[in-house]
């Protein structure tokens, strides 16, 4: 039997991976053996590349449409101009209630935990966000906190980003502390997509602590294809699951990445197989420099409907669209 790493080691570990990810286009391109012309354009600039070696494991070499490639390799479309695509897409900025604490819904709000990624995701909705507004330090997220406190509508607080699990152990766990210490707050929601790219990420302190805080804790995922939800990201998953947490993943629905039904219907199953309950699918936002990722509305009603043919009720996600202004997600189905 191997010894279960230590504490200390398997905070290493994932430090030491997420120092190791690739940040140049050109050395993504030569990993994967395609030629560096494919990155003879600027869109780095718009957006630096971040790829973790999991994350590359993952890809195909050789191949330049790999579909996790596409996620986060730059694209020279990314330049283009296109009406209705817009820097802030969904009205985080009119949402935006003191530094760091987004509050669109009754009942919850979400806190911007930090600006950083371990991944760079081209169609990522806040991918022009002015993350330098936000809080760093501790003594920084009181306005937010003192917003939490005076508003006892609020059950829920979601931990976004950015990717809040790129907080050390030490540092999430302080704000978590000033999370349980408000009594109306009930359930803690994490939206990362560290367990899918980096999952060295999922430890045991790092369950232990979301399982003994007072809050409730659901741990939402962003995979987008089932070639992301093998090996190691597997066992992540299923970490967090067999630890006790409820686990639920949001995919978007991206242009020649995942929508088809074939692929779709491999990732709901490959969640639902690792005990992950298939949440949202969302419509692309509309941010500048994506829209060569969107794909029409009446094509993702098909896809939901030919999901409902072939999988259980319980793995097909809803597919939804965020509209700024609106009190909820809107269903498209
Ligand atoms: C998406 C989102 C939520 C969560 O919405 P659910 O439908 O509860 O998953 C909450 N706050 C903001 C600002 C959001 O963008
Ligand atoms: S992990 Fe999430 S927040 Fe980070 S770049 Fe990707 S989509 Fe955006």
């Amino acid at each position: 039997m191997t010894p279960r790493p230590s504490p200390a080691s398997a905070a290493a570990d994932w430090h030491r991976d997420l120092a190791r990810a690739i940040r140049d286009p050109g050395q993504l391109l030569e990993r994967l053996e395609l030629p560096a012309s494919l990155a003879d354009h600027p869109a780095a600039k718009l957006f630096g590349v971040m790829v973790p070696e999991s994350f590359l494991a993952r890809m195909r070499p050789g191949d330049p449409h790999d579909p996790l490639l596409r996620q986060v390799l730059p694209d020279v479309r990314e330049h283009d101009r296109v009406e209705g695509f817009t820097i802030d897409a969904v009205g985080d900025q009119a949402a935006r209630r003191t530094p760091g604490l987004i509050h669109k819904y009754a009942g919850r709000a979400l806190l911007v935990s930090t600006g950083s990624c371990a991944v760079h995701c081209r169609y990522c909705f806040r991918r022009h966000y002015p993350y330098g507004r936000e809080p760093r330090r501790l003594d920084e997220w009181k306005p937010a906190i003192a917003a939490l406190q005076a508003d006892d509508s609020i059950r829920e607080v979601i931990l976004s980003g950015g990717d809040p699990l790129m907080l050390t152990d030490a540092r999430l766990g302080e704000l978590l502390d000033r999370l349980d210490a408000i009594p109306h707050l009930a359930r803690l929601r994490i939206h990362t997509r560290l367990p899918i790219v980096l999952p060295s990420r999922v430890t045991p302190a790092l369950c232990r602590r979301l399982q003994s805080g007072r809050l409730t804790p659901i741990v939402v995922v962003h995979a987008n294809h089932p070639a992301e939800v093998v090996g190691d990201c597997v066992e992540a998953l299923v970490g967090l699951v067999r630890s006790g947490l409820t686990v639920l993943n949001q995919a978007v629905l991206l242009a020649g990445v995942n929508d088809d039904a074939d692929t779709l219907e491999a990732l709901c199953s490959r969640l639902a197989d690792t005990g992950v309950v298939a949440y949202y699918l969302h419509q692309l936002d509309r941010v500048a420099g994506a829209a060569h990722f969107e794909t029409d509305e009446s094509v993702g009603r098909a896809l939901i409907a030919e999901l409902e043919r072939r999988l259980p009720g319980y793995a097909v996600p809803r597919y939804v669209r965020e509209q700024s202004g609106e009190s909820s997600k809107r269903r498209l189905v």
